[in-house]
């Protein structure tokens, strides 16, 4: 970056936009001049659009015709450390920068002025007549000293009416006041008394407090099993960060970020941190963006997109459960908060905490190496131990046709019934039955423009595409053969396995967990807290319930098919499944009394179940290193996914038939290209897709090949391409 950080009015200065164009635009300064980094307002064509001053004009462009910047917007001006953060994960996702800039400014009303609002304080002089309804009012005043009222909410407060307010006001007892709109976050007290730490506790904490004194960047990993008090320690690091006069960023999966977590945080600091994620309102999320800009917010809460507010000294930041697939974004700019957070924390000296009870591979390895600090928490908090962990083998079961709770699970479930506790069935498939068939023709139903079977949601009387969220309902009559009354659901989904439960034990309160039965994730979370609290005796869930909840009564958890991950082609199937059946065994005896955790599978000696079994985290991770060692693939070896879709099969094909062909990049670095081959789901709302791999060493630069290698395409018409550095799915 050079030196320059101010320009002078009509200087020419390169303007990065949100809009979607390969180059830096030049415009004159405005009056007044502006800052390097400054968001601004540029005229581009007949429209006004958004962006920020990246550096000194380039030139070469006829400087009479150059237009002049519209306005300097009334924010703090992207920092250098942020706006390098950009470029290098522009860089490694292999995004365009317009598409990073529209993540960092996502805030609703940035280009709104920081409006003001009028609020009232009490006046020097009194009212020359005092009523009952004046007295109300200043008591209320009185009453609530540090408060600021708009003159609708004082009004409200001492039940009287706005006249009354107005004429205290018009005598000067009460005094109007501006303020802005976006009000700072409560101060955060670092001080206030936290939990007393157990031996371990205390040893991790310190250690990571040390980290963040340090002042210097440096990622650790934190493992403990659920309940460990991984959470205590980490907010002990935040603690740190905020007596340094640094910010701190926690960054949850979606659904783990619940009212519990932040009564936690708030009991910690004595007061609330600044939230950020979908379910938050425009006017928090104006809020949280400017606030943070402006150090005004020491502690934010987010989702994995708070990575790119706009910090204006951010010293930590935690990713708890870390291995979550949810921190991979899987559409636009395809990235993964987990990485990118070690990104922005080494450009801006903070450190990263990577907590989780079943670290990824990536994570594991990287702690192996030496490149990550590694702290473990041994054991639970208290008197809770981990869950007694069985197999259910599901071949010497008995089981009725259409039915999938066993014999064995049906009889732990009746004995928690009896002692008043909770029982979890985990199933990771939506809808009532995965696919229907013909009992005539034998014929499924498949969506109309996706290569993907229909899943029948009872609850919404009709069957859905997962894929691209198409319904249609349940037909009368086969679609093939034109039989009548011969579809039937085959499979079990979680709605299904409802049911079953209810006739099994018809007087339990039964509760089924899905995302798609709620209405909003505020819905689902109340739902996940009343059940919390004890208002259901059997609880069953798909993935969801994996993450983060705290059910104190729950002392069973039963997986239905824990095979079902094992079947997938994916390189981290095994992984995946060893880390959800360990999560959601977690989820039982979280307090006093012990837990237990069935597994039903049909192959209780395979390697994956007998590792989830016995335990034995580190001889799971060591042999799955061993394996994609010697297959060359990730951690130990570099891949990116390329996915070109289009309307016409043959086109799409056509044009990687001409990346194979010309992969000269590629072979520069020594990198193996696969494909062209059909996607896994070939077509996904009517486009067709067509998938290639690129595999190379661990030290090669591949996205700088990968550059050169896609840069001369021209696509025509409908056709897309996209490139998935680390690609976490091979759908
Ligand atoms: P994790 O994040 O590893 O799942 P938590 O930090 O949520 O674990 O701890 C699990 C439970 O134990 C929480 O209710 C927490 O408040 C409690 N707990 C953990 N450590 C302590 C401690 N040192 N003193 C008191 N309660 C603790
Ligand atoms: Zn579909």
């Amino acid at each position: 970056m050079s030196g320059q950080e101010h320009f002078e009015a009509g200087e020419r200065v390169a303007v990065l936009t949100t809009q979607p164009l390969d180059r830096l635009l030049d415009y004159r300064a405005p009056e007044g001049g502006c800052f390097l980094g400054a968001y601004v307002e540029v005229p581009l064509g007949p429209r006004k659009v958004l962006g920020v001053v990246w550096g000194p004009g380039a030139g070469g462009f006829d400087s009479s015709k150059l237009r002049s910047v519209i306005r300097v917007l009334d924010v703090a001006p992207m920092r250098s450390e942020m706006r390098a953060f950009l470029g290098k994960a522009a860089d490694y996702t292999l995004t365009p920068m317009p598409a990073m800039l529209r993540l960092a400014s996502r805030a609703p009303g940035l280009s709104d002025p920081p409006s003001m609002r009028k609020i009232l304080r009490r006046g020097d002089r009194d009212p020359d007549r005092m009523t009952d309804a004046r007295a109300r009012v200043l008591d209320t005043i009185e009453e609530y000293g540090g408060l600021a009222f708009t003159p609708k909410e004082l009004a409200d407060m001492a039940g009287v009416t706005p006249s009354v307010v107005k004429g205290l006001v018009k005598q000067g007892a009460l005094r109007e006041e501006e303020t802005p709109r976006d009000l700072p976050y409560p101060h955060l007290d670092p001080d206030l008394p936290g939990k007393e730490l157990t031996q371990d506790q205390a040893t991790a904490a310190a250690a990571l407090e040390e980290g963040v004194k340090s002042g210097a960047y440096g990622t650790t990993l934190l493992k403990g099993v659920t309940g460990s008090g991984k959470t205590e320690v980490y907010l002990e690091a935040v603690a740190a960060t905020l007596r340094a006069g640094r910010q701190a960023l926690v960054l949850l999966p979606e659904i783990a970020l619940t009212a519990e977590f932040l009564k936690r945080v708030e009991a910690r600091f004595g007061g609330t941190p600044a939230e950020w994620h979908s379910g938050a309102t425009m006017t928090e999320r104006r809020r949280v963006w400017r606030m943070v800009g402006q150090g005004k917010a020491q502690l934010v809460i987010g989702a994995r997109s708070a990575l790119f507010l706009p910090f204006r000294d951010l010293g930590l930041i935690i990713v708890d459960e870390e291995h979550d697939t949810s921190y991979k974004q899987e559409d636009g700019v395809l990235y993964n908060a987990r990485d990118m957070a070690v990104l922005r924390a080494a450009m801006c000296s903070a450190q990263v905490v990577l907590a989780s009870a079943t670290p990824s591979l990536e994570t594991w390895a990287n702690a192996e190496a030496g490149k990550y600090k590694r702290l473990d928490l041994k054991s639970r908090f208290g008197a809770s131990v981990l869950p007694e962990m069985r197999a259910v083998d599901m071949r010497s079961e008995d089981l009725l046709p259409s039915t999938w709770i066993s014999p064995t699970l049906k009889f732990a479930m009746k004995a928690r019934l009896e002692r008043g506790e909770q029982s979890l069935l985990f199933l990771n498939r939506r809808g009532f039955a995965p696919v229907t068939i013909c009992r005539a023709c034998g014929a499924q139903v498949a969506c109309d423009h996706c290569d993907s079977r229909m899943v029948e949601h009872r609850f919404l009387k009709r069957l859905m595409c997962h894929q691209c969220g198409e319904t249609k309902p349940v037909p009368e009559v086969c679609p093939s053969c034109q039989v009548e009354g011969k579809m039937a659901p085959v499979g079990p989904g979680i709605e299904r396995l409802g049911e079953e439960a209810a006739a099994l034990f018809p007087e339990a309160r039964i509760a089924v967990l899905s995302s798609d039965l709620f209405g909003s994730a505020r819905a689902l979370k109340q739902r996940i807290e009343e059940i919390a609290a004890g208002e259901a005796d059997i609880i069953l869930g798909t993935q969801l319930v994996a993450k983060g909840h705290n059910f104190p009564l729950l002392t069973l958890v039963g997986v239905i098919d824990a095979d079902l991950g094992l079947q997938g082609s994916d390189l981290r199937a095994a992984e995946r499944t060893f880390q959800l059946m360990r999560q959601v065994a977690g989820r039982a005896g979280r307090a006093e009394k012990p837990g237990e955790a069935l597994l039903q599978t049909f192959q209780p000696e395979h390697p994956v179940i007998r590792a989830i079994l016995s335990g034995d985290e580190e001889a799971f991770w060591k042999a799955e290193a061993a394996e994609r060692q010697a297959a060359g693939v990730p951690p130990f070896g570099r891949m990116a996914g390329i996915i070109l879709s289009g309307p016409d099969l043959a086109q799409v094909f056509d044009l990687g038939e001409t990346l194979a062909r010309n992969d000269g990049a590629l072979r520069q670095i020594g990198a193996q290209l696969f494909g062209p081959a059909p996607a896994p789901i070939a077509r996904i709302r009517g486009r067709h897709r067509v998938r290639m791999l690129v595999k190379a060493a661990k030290g090669a630069p591949l996205q700088e090949a990968i550059a050169r290698w896609i840069a001369p395409l021209r696509l025509k018409g409908d056709l897309r391409l996209s490139v998935d550095i680390d690609p976490q799915s091979f759908f």
